[in-house]
């Protein structure tokens, strides 16, 4: 068996870092997280690996020429690349040996810790000054549909009486998404087009922009080593694969996927955006809080057994709570704040991400470096933690209110959804994934 890394003195919740403001009250990003993205500095061109503490991101290339990372000084042609594929293809021992490194030269005290602090101009950027892009090129991007809730409710609109399908609770249903419109939180989206069904009384589809747009609030799952095509991951070894996890936002053009979706499942309801929060945060720093998968309801079957494994169902699933709001144009103008619209957690998913990912390779598929897979929309079983309009409103029926006598059905022009992640658990420190945001923009010229 192999956690794929499980807690170690880098998650030691007495460590401290030198760097001023890693530990801020409400900060997502301390010295126990070490997130890893891909920054520039504004007005410079090259593109560089680096962590974050507090609001400052730290330059991993510039540590690594510096010679500043006492353990990773052999991983060099890794650490110096423009993106995360390099480390993710290189396996977890090279993974582990960047955060050791890492927690090493930036706790407060300690050799490794001095001589880095004398370089702090040369390694330190604040969040400010830096831009942001998607920490690893992304081969492929599949989503799943992991929360047994929103599968639910959404199969209940459509069939009241037969609301989950029956191969439901043996196979982690997804479908292959499109990674070219994978896009960096801040990112404005454009309200797409498409053909939707004949209105009453008419005998033809029409095209032109959605009348329904939404979010779906997802965990994205990045794999870092790859299987040989035709070679299986099984359940023992999945979370060795498994590099790290962001925020998702899948909008969705409900509209357009009602009419188009039977029978082969989404196309271009959903591939015109998906917006991820630029921090990984890594599988490793994830490693407190795990959690048992979830409880099965009596009558539901075992899982098969290339889904099963005893640590899996101890330890597989993330204890990750994920937030939603929404900032209108109005409440800008206005200046009030964003509201909530739900809070979910990842434990309460059907599959666990190790179950996911073993799924995909049982066929032999090939996953490589940088593969994005999807959670699929995580909603809870209560109304407040439902990770989507289409089943917040149930189906735009019921629209949510918002402050200012504002209220949604779907999306509007002006519209910003922002999403969040914390972990917590007793006796460690809690981290966070920062923000995914997408503002929608009008559909434009036709
Ligand atoms: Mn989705």
């Amino acid at each position: 068996m192999n956690s794929g890394g499980g807690i170690n003195e880098t998650h030691d919740s007495g460590l401290r870092s030198w760097v001023a403001g890693a530990h801020d009250a409400k900060t997502d990003f301390p010295l126990q997280n070490l997130p890893l993205g891909v920054f520039r500095r504004r007005a410079t061109r090259e593109w560089r690996l680096g962590t974050r503490l507090g609001e400052t991101i730290v330059d991993i290339a510039a540590m690594c020429s510096l010679e500043l990372l006492p353990d990773a000084g052999s991983d060099a042609r890794l650490l110096s690349a423009p993106t995360l594929n390099p480390l993710m293809a290189a396996g977890q021992s090279a993974w582990q040996r960047l955060r050791a490194s890492l927690s090493l030269a930036l706790r407060d005290a300690g050799i490794a810790a001095e001589r880095a602090r004398a370089h702090s101009s040369d390694i330190l950027v604040p969040v400010v000054d830096a831009e942001l892009r998607i920490a690893a090129d992304i081969g492929d991007y599949t989503d799943f549909y992991a929360s047994i809730h929103h599968a639910t409710n959404v199969g209940a609109m459509f069939r009241p009486d037969n609301p989950l399908l029956p191969n439901y609770r043996w196979v982690p249903i997804g479908y292959h998404g499109r990674a070219s419109s994978i896009v960096i939180s801040g990112t404005p989206v454009r309200r797409p087009r498409g053909q939707t069904a004949p209105a009453t009384g008419s005998d033809r589809p029409q095209f032109g922009p959605t009348g329904r747009l939404d979010y779906e609030a997802e965990l994205g799952f990045f794999v870092g080593s790859a299987n040989t095509l035709g070679a299986r991951i099984p359940i023992e070894t999945a979370p060795m694969h498994l590099f790290g996890a962001c925020l998702l936002n899948d909008w969705s053009a409900r509209d357009i996927q009602a009419w188009e979706y039977q029978p082969l499942g989404p196309f271009l309801a959903k591939n015109f955006a998906s917006t991820l929060s630029p921090w990984i945060i890594t599988w490793e720093a994830l490693a407190p809080f795990r959690t048992a998968a979830m409880q099965r309801a009596e009558g539901d079957p075992a899982p098969l057994p290339y889904l099963f494994s005893a640590e899996d169902q101890r330890s597989g699933a993330l204890n990750v709570d994920v937030t939603v709001e929404l900032r209108s144009a109005g409440m800008r103008q206005r200046g009030e704040p964003p509201a909530r619209l739900s809070q979910s957690n990842a434990a309460g998913l059907y599959w666990t991400p190790a179950q996911m990912l073993t799924h995909h390779a049982s066929n032999g598929c090939n996953l490589r470096p940088g593969d994005l897979l999807g959670s699929g929309t995580i909603s809870g079983a209560s109304k407040e933690s439902q990770g989507c309009l289409l089943e917040l409103t149930n189906r735009g029926a019921l629209p949510v209110q918002l402050p200012g006598n504002e209220t949604r059905a779907f999306l509007e022009d002006g519209d910003e959804v922002v999403m969040r992640a914390r972990c917590t658990a007793p006796g460690f420190v809690t981290i966070g994934f920062g923000e995914c945001r997408g503002i929608i923009d009008p559909a434009g010229e036709p």
